[in-house]
């Protein structure tokens, strides 16, 4: 009885497994090409300096609207890139268009013109090409080094931090910024930051959710902005919706912010307006 219900339920999750495989393929498939077609888009969440709340810049954040199904999550359509290996066309394709479109603003902008950060996922960061795809689309581009922040998260450094080092040291070296993205939600963010070379951190948005209620998570908070700064860092701060949030991390010193109470995400001709 046991073996036959064991196998029904050995076929019962196949079944399921198959449908997800199944759909992850399918995904990939219309993945494949969905840049060249127009269905995918960059998008710019303004970010701004805590302390007078002036615009100093925008995060870039992946779009893709389905002829069909309509809007997908990056958190879904950014993990099937980064498993099939699509992520290391699309990545250079996001990190060109994302320069293209920052280099308008540095030219409508007075000076300092604002800053535009790409996210990058782990296999971007081992492909090796990294630094003559980023110098590619700054000389494209006409950006200049320093408006381009590149955000990657602790698991992208994580395993061999030795090679992302010289790899980060490198791309510090032409001019441009690097972030630890989702800082806090790793396993090792504190040693991490002694090894990796940054120039700053981004604080979960997990973090910043509850600094209001959760005194941990504020003590977490602060303890953040406190040793990254002592380390000659500066703060991002993500995922701020409320007022509240706000003071509560200009009184921490946070130095940057952003998130829906300061800014959505908008169309690149939509952000250029907020310049002004
Ligand atoms: P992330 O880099 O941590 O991006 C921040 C995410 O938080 C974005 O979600 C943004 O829309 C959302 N967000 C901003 N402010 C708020 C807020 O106040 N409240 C809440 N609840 N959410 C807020 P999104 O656009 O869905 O992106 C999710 C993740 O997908 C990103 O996390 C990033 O890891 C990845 N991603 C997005 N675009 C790209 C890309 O071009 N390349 C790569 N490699 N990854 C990307
Ligand atoms: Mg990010
Ligand atoms: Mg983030
Ligand atoms: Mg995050």
């Amino acid at each position: 009885q046991a073996k036959v219900a064991g196998k029904n339920c050995f076929r019962f999750y196949s079944r399921a497994m198959d449908r997800a495989v199944e759909r992850r393929v399918h995904l990939e498939h219309e993945l494949r090409g969905a840049w060249e077609r127009g269905e995918l888009s960059l998008v710019y969440q303004p970010v701004f300096r805590v302390a007078d709340r002036a615009l100093v810049g925008a995060e870039a954040l992946l779009r893709w609207r389905h002829p069909q199904r309509g809007a997908i999550a990056p958190s879904v359509f950014i993990d099937v890139a980064e498993q099939s290996g699509l992520i290391e066309t699309l990545g250079p394709q996001v990190l060109g268009a994302a320069c293209a479109d920052a280099a308008l603003w540095q030219a409508r902008a007075g000076a300092p013109a604002p800053f535009v950060a790409v996210n990058l996922s782990p296999r971007q960061l081992r492909s090796g090409d990294l630094p003559a795809v980023v110098a590619d689309c700054l000389q494209r581009s006409g950006l200049r080094p320093e408006r381009l922040h590149l955000e990657l998260t602790e698991t992208a450094v994580m395993g061999d931090e030795a090679s992302a080092g010289r790899l980060l040291s490198q791309l510090r070296a032409s001019g441009v910024k690097v972030w630890l993205d989702d800082f806090g939600t790793g396993f090792s963010g504190l040693s991490h930051l002694r090894r990796v070379p940054v120039d700053g951190v981004k604080i979960d948005r997990s973090f910043v959710a509850d600094i209001l209620r959760d005194p941990d998570d504020l003590a977490l908070t602060t303890a953040i902005i406190a040793m990254a700064h002592s380390l000659g860092m500066t703060v991002v701060a993500e995922g701020v919706e409320k007022e509240g949030q706000y003071a509560l991390l200009r009184e921490r010193g946070c130095n940057l912010a952003q998130g829906y109470w300061l800014g959505h995400p908008l169309p690149a001709q939509e952000f250029a307006r907020l310049l002004g």
